[in-house]
């Protein structure tokens, strides 16, 4: 590359420009001139701030006075880059400038998506995570939002959750939580259980089942759920981005205030996959421990999916049932060592519940 170059020099103090003769010396990185009252300027490379503008390249050196250096030689431009590429001058951020505009709109694409995908799966999975870390007790002002909000729900059929809880008394739970049962006189196929151990069961499930197996299997399940959190773990993955927001914040009571204000969704919650294969499992070993048949979660459950054909039961769409979910109960109930006799109390007492 050529070694000397006419420049256009600020000095910082006035601001008048001077055209100065630059002399660049290769080996040893530095740019020599002088100027027309003769002062001697040697500004090393390294010590360059590099702008390029246009057709024009600012070399900006020092910092009281800031020293401006303006060159325009296209050529002497390009090879004094190329120089600087070859002999490391160049750092990551200034290359990243240099690799133009595609290459940045691919590089912001991939920092949006990074973005995307972490507020999509990264931090619902976190939230649900973060469920420990909520105190046990606000589990109870959630159910208790619950009811005050569904003032709607349907009327509580007093003779059977009466019956229902004497039904559940029968059976050890393995419960962490008291827990309340409440039936509730309604057409809808569903059972759903509240973050305090409130289930909530409805008649239209009730007068589908066959048998108290079935019943049992039901209860194993949401207990399960109540067991491990789910609703409440559901709840903060679905709020993720308002609870993120918050605790980012700082605004614990802010965090409550969002999950109170969403305690009416829990009834519709949709389990993950992952949260439905706990529940079943935990709720089939629940059935076998009580000496029950655990079949009677897979006639459920079937007659549930048959069902599904006619009219969509709502306990299909909270707890989404599966051909797979049908399949490992099946193949438990085949391969899982259990005994289970007849138990003519919970007969009895699920003829009363179907009265
Ligand atoms: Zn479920």
């Amino acid at each position: 590359m050529k070694e000397k170059v006419i420049g256009v020099f600020y000095d910082g103090v006035s601001s008048v420009p001077q055209e100065v003769a630059l002399n660049f010396e290769a080996e040893k990185c530095v740019f020599i001139f002088e100027t027309t009252h003769n002062k001697t300027y040697s500004w090393e490379l390294a010590s360059i701030i590099f702008n390029e503008k246009g057709s024009v390249l600012q070399l900006q050196h020092g910092n009281d006075p800031i020293q401006i250096l303006k060159i325009e030689d296209v050529q002497f431009i390009d090879d004094l880059t190329v120089f600087r590429n070859k002999n490391g001058h160049i750092g990551w951020y200034q290359k990243l400038l240099n690799l133009g505009i595609k290459i940045h709109l691919g590089f912001a694409l991939f920092i949006f998506g990074f973005i995307g995908l972490c507020y999509v799966y990264f931090i619902p999975w976190v939230a649900e995570k973060s469920v420990v870390l909520i105190p046990d007790v606000y589990d109870d002002t959630l159910g208790n939002t619950f009811f005050e909000q569904n003032t709607f729900l349907g009327t509580v059929d007093a003779k059977k959750t009466k019956v229902l809880n004497l039904f559940a008394k029968e059976l050890k739970l393995k419960n962490k939580k008291k827990l309340k049962f409440t039936v509730i006189d309604s057409d809808i196929m569903n059972a759903f259980a509240l973050p305090d151990g409130s289930i909530v069961v409805y008649t239209g499930i009730i007068d589908s089942m066959k048998d108290y197996e079935e019943l049992v299997g039901l209860i194993g399940h949401e207990v399960a759920h109540v067991n491990h959190r789910h609703s409440m773990k559901m709840l903060c993955r679905n709020l993720s981005g308002y609870l993120f927001i918050s605790t980012i914040l700082g605004d614990a009571n802010g965090v409550m205030a969002v999950l109170g204000e969403n305690a009416n969704t829990l009834q519709s919650l949709s389990f993950s996959r992952e949260f439905e294969y706990e529940a079943d499992i935990e709720g089939f070993k629940i059935v076998t421990s009580n000496g029950v048949n655990p079949k009677g979660m897979s006639t459920l459950f079937k007659r549930l999916q048959k069902e599904n054909n006619i009219v969509i039961p709502e306990f299909l769409s909270s707890h989404p049932v599966t051909a797979d979910r049908i399949r490992y109960i099946d193949k438990m109930i085949k391969t899982e060592s259990f005994q289970s006799k007849e138990n003519s109390k919970l007969q009895r007492l699920f003829q009363q519940i179907k009265e």
